[in-house]
C-alpha cells in the first residue's frame, strides 16, 4: 500500500468479478521485464496482457472472471 515507485515497473492490480457468484476479487499482474503496463483496462486487453490470464474464484471455484477495474501501473503526469 502506498508504494511510491514512479516510473519503475510497478504491478497493476486487476479487480475481477466472478461471472458465477459475482463476488469481487483482485490479483496482481506483474509487468514483463523491461515493459510497463498501461493503466487502462482496454489498453491492457489490446496489448494481450489479459489473454490466457488464469482466474479461479476462491468462493465458488468459478473460472470465468470479468475485469471491471484496475489500479496502479503506469502513471501519467
Ligand atoms: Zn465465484
Amino acid at each position: 500500500m502506498g508504494l511510491e515507485l514512479a516510473r519503475s515497473q510497478s504491478p497493476v492490480r486487476l479487480h475481477i468479478r466472478c461471472e458465477n457468484c459475482l463476488r469481487e476479487s483482485s490479483r496482481l499482474l506483474e509487468p514483463p521485464p523491461g515493459a510497463e503496463l498501461p493503466d487502462d483496462p482496454c489498453a491492457l486487453a489490446e496489448e494481450g496482457y489479459l489473454d490466457n490470464l488464469p482466474f479461479f474464484c476462491g468462493h465458488c471455484e468459478g473460472v470465468i472472471g470479468r475485469l471491471f477495474a484496475i489500479s496502479g501501473g503506469k502513471r501519467y503526469g
